[in-house]
């Protein structure tokens, strides 16, 4: 996709921090250690270079795009992609929509008794039979839609119990948002330290350039016009219970993060927002956004059990740490994780149970790090003021006739960061130097 999008960054080098993922104290085999080998404050990113970005294992929190350094990390982070248009739902998640359907056409008994949320203890329904899950991919895009009303093809007519809503917007700041995000903060990561800028740092705002999606098939009204970050809301009876942060690509739907209001737990939404987003990407590449095949749903990380849901959704690749090729989950990938604490797909011989060492001094540039001249010749810097959007020609300089790059540190930070960008990724960004 050719984009007239400037894409500007601030590069940054290996950092460390306590590691997420880890088992408690007590429990764990390994230092508790997440590295980074570089990152890239994005000041703006056209879509086409954060999709090069993820297919090389980098990730986005709001500006913040990073890359995990899995093989000094203690619970290596490898990115994984589901094939939304081969993707055939199983047993448990086709019993998952069924009992979603069934909620919103009869209720569960607790209507009308005064209370607002769905009630833990469901009554045996004697209703009708709701819409079955099929296992085919035509009948799983039809159950899922069943029983919502005026959203991405949904086409309920029927009268139902409850009036179930899934809206995209771009992403946006609203109260509404931040008291989801803050109940779920609270409750399901007992963090108490909300605030709304925190909030919209991290889940808000977003380097990325919105660009008109070309279909190659009529137009369709239902479904989004333009790559960039959004926000899937989901709505019972018009309250909001859950909203998951995507970012739409040209090649996927890239889940960023997923909040639900907790009173809504025993109707496991994260796992039925995951099948939405895999319907959103299907029906974008039927209606013509040819490439547009997968969901990525972030990091996959073997040694966290709450993480390994994602595996669930078939067929799933995840990258090579090294070469960033694609390798099926369950076949190549899973029994190269259950023997190594770092497994490498494209030469399983270097994978490694090696301990990590958080000792290591990683941010002084004692190392050179190898990065071809030619290379380093082309890369291209500017200077502040950047005004948003960025779509007029900056004044741009050699990288290497910057001040920045003269201090050893700040040259060692750019260089990290090269080398996780890529040759091709790097030549198309344009560095942000302050001095
Ligand atoms: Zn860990």
């Amino acid at each position: 996709m050719p984009s007239s999008i400037i894409s500007i960054g601030q590069a940054t080098g290996p950092r460390r921090s306590s590691c997420g993922y880890c088992s408690p104290p007590g429990e764990r085999s390994q230092a508790d250690t997440f590295v980074q080998s570089g990152g890239l404050v994005g000041i703006q990113l056209s879509c086409d270079v954060y999709q090069r970005m993820i297919d090389r294992g980098w990730r986005r929190s709001g500006t913040w795009c990073y890359k995990p350094w899995l093989e000094k990390s203690c619970c290596p982070q490898y990115t994984i992609r589901l094939d939304a248009t081969a993707f055939a739902p199983s047993k448990s998640q086709r019993k998952l929509i069924t009992r979603w359907n069934r909620y919103v056409t009869e209720g569960d008994g607790s209507e009308g008794r005064g209370t607002s949320g769905p009630n833990q203890s469901a009554q045996p329904s004697k209703v009708a039979k709701p819409t079955k899950s099929g296992s085919s991919p035509a009948d799983f895009l039809t159950s899922l839609h069943a029983v919502e009303k005026n959203s991405l093809g949904g086409s309920s007519s029927a009268s139902t119990k409850h009036i179930f809503e899934v809206t995209l917007e771009p992403s946006s700041l609203t109260q509404e948002k931040y008291d989801l995000y803050d109940l779920y903060q609270k409750n399901i990561h007992k963090d108490k330290e909300n605030t709304v800028s925190g909030f919209k740092r991290f889940l808000v705002t977003s380097p990325l350039a919105s660009e008109p999606i070309a279909y190659s098939g009529s137009r369709k009204e239902h479904l989004p016009q333009e790559y960039g970050s959004y926000h899937q809301m989901y709505r019972v009876d018009g309250k909001l219970i859950a909203m998951g942060v995507l970012d739409i690509l040209p090649s996927c739907v890239s889940s960023v993060y997923f909040v639900y209001d907790p009173a809504w737990e025993k109707h496991s939404l994260g796992k039925l927002s995951a099948l939405r987003e895999i319907a959103l990407a299907r029906k974008m590449h039927e209606a013509g956004a040819k490439d547009l095949k997968y969901l990525y749903m972030g990091f996959y990380i073997q040694s966290c059990q709450k993480m390994r849901y994602k595996g669930d959704y078939q067929p799933s690749f995840l990258a090579d740490p090294e070469d960033y090729t694609w390798h099926p989950l369950d076949i190549v990938c899973r029994p190269l994780l259950e023997k190594h604490r770092y497994a490498c797909f494209s030469a399983p011989e270097r994978s490694s149970n090696a301990e990590v060492d958080d000792d290591e001094d990683l941010e002084t540039p004692s190392t050179p790090i190898e990065v071809d001249e030619a290379l380093l010749s082309s890369l291209q810097a500017a200077t502040p003021p950047f005004r948003s959007p960025l779509r007029s020609p900056l004044t741009v300089l050699p990288i290497t006739r910057t001040k920045t790059w003269r201090d050893p540190y700040e040259r060692g930070d750019i260089l990290h960061c090269v080398k996780g960008l890529g040759e091709e990724v790097s030549r198309e960004i344009i560095f942000a130097v302050y001095v």
